[in-house]
């Protein structure tokens, strides 16, 4: 269970880590995209305004603030920060025929100045085909402005797979919690919070199933049942966490000892109980006898001993869960009336 939300937290940040990435990405490629727009723009402005200019001056009219706007423009597209963002992307050719239509764009003007005193007809023919020039080239940076602009939304398909993982990872995270919620009440309901050994519920819920098949298949069956001696006193004299930490390790202990296919259970607050399959009272007993031993050597916390008194009983016929637990309790009670940390069997 701690595996499963080490699992959900680790998966957690690398959603988290995903969400961040593809988000700076998204907004990177969006503004570099609405940064094109501005370029494609300011070219289209230049390969108008160029025309309008020519136009107005080859009637006589004066062009000045067209010229103006123009110059500035085109200062900013040739200026560095105005270049193409995205790494990969060759903006080469725009910035060359921007270059180059800056340099015929200063030819053209001083044509038109020149036109401005002297309507000649050959500086008029000169000033139609730089003109002509002007336009291919800023048509040119146009499209490729374009072309650089469009080829970027590929990088949109990054971001719509980085959603699309993202969107797995929650899925994912929520099937993980749910499986986690699950387990985690699964376990609660079968086992015990302070010692994780099995609870009383789950307990009997065996020994019933336990009873069923003993019946059925005529085999032997024991409980032993036992509860630690003058517990209130350990509590009283070193506190209620050290009770617990002797009541687990206790649990430990026990289940260390018995075999894998013995129930062990904690049925009370310092009462354990084990469901012994194939075995006998005289086996039970011999069982129980080396519990006894085994916890009465351990050396506790703080130097504590602890012992405990075992009853135990053994399935007959007809019996239900009740009747048997019953003797091994009366049993284990025995035991405390005969001086503790001893076994003591059902009178047969
Ligand atoms: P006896 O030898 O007759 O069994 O004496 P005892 O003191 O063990 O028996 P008694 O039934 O009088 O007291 C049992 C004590 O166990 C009382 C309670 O404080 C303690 N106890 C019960 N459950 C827990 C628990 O979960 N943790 C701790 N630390 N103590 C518990
Ligand atoms: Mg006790
Ligand atoms: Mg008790």
């Amino acid at each position: 269970m701690v595996k499963v939300s080490k699992k959900i937290i680790l998966i957690s940040l690398l959603l988290l880590v995903f969400f961040v990435v593809n988000g700076i990405f998204l907004f990177l490629i969006t503004n570099y995209i609405k940064y094109d727009a501005r370029i494609v723009n300011y070219a289209g402005i230049v390969r108008g305004s160029i025309q309008r200019a020519v136009k107005l001056e080859m009637c006589g009219k004066k062009a000045d603030e067209i010229i103006e706007k123009t110059d500035i423009i085109l200062e900013l597209l040739l200026e560095k920060n105005y270049r193409f963002k995205l790494y990969g992307i060759r903006d080469r050719p725009f910035f060359d025929s921007i270059q180059e239509l800056n340099k015929k764009w200063d030819a053209l003007k001083s044509k038109l100045e020149i036109y401005g005193k002297n309507k000649d007809s050959r500086i008029r023919a000169d000033i139609l085909i730089l003109s002509e020039e002007c336009w291919n080239l800023a048509n040119t940076s146009v499209f490729e402005a374009q072309f650089i602009s469009e080829s970027k939304f590929k990088y949109m398909n990054f971001i719509l797979l980085g959603t699309l993982v993202n969107l797995c990872l929650i899925i994912l995270i929520i099937l993980m919690v749910k499986k986690w919620v699950y387990d985690k009440l699964e376990f609660s309901a079968l086992y015990d919070n302070l010692t994780k050994c099995y609870n009383r519920a789950s307990f009997y819920f065996h020994l019933k199933n336990e009873i069923r098949r003993a019946e059925r298949y005529n085999s032997s069956l024991s409980v032993i049942m036992f509860d630690a001696d003058y517990f209130k006193e350990i509590n009283d004299n070193y506190g209620h966490d050290i009770g617990d930490s002797v009541l687990r390790t206790i649990a430990d202990i026990c289940q260390k000892s018995l075999r894998k296919n013995d129930y062990f259970a904690r049925i009370g607050g310092e009462e354990f109980a084990i469901i012994a399959l194939e075995t006998t009272l005289k086996q039970a007993f011999i069982v129980a006898e080396k519990l006894r031993i085994v916890l009465s050597r351990h050396v506790f916390r703080y130097d504590l001993k602890v012992t405990v008194s075992l009853g135990v009983a053994q399935y007959a016929k007809g019996d239900t869960e009740d009747d048997i637990m019953k003797r091994a309790d009366v049993a284990l009670y025995k035991a405390k009336h005969n001086g503790r940390n001893r076994v003591e069997m059902e009178d047969l």
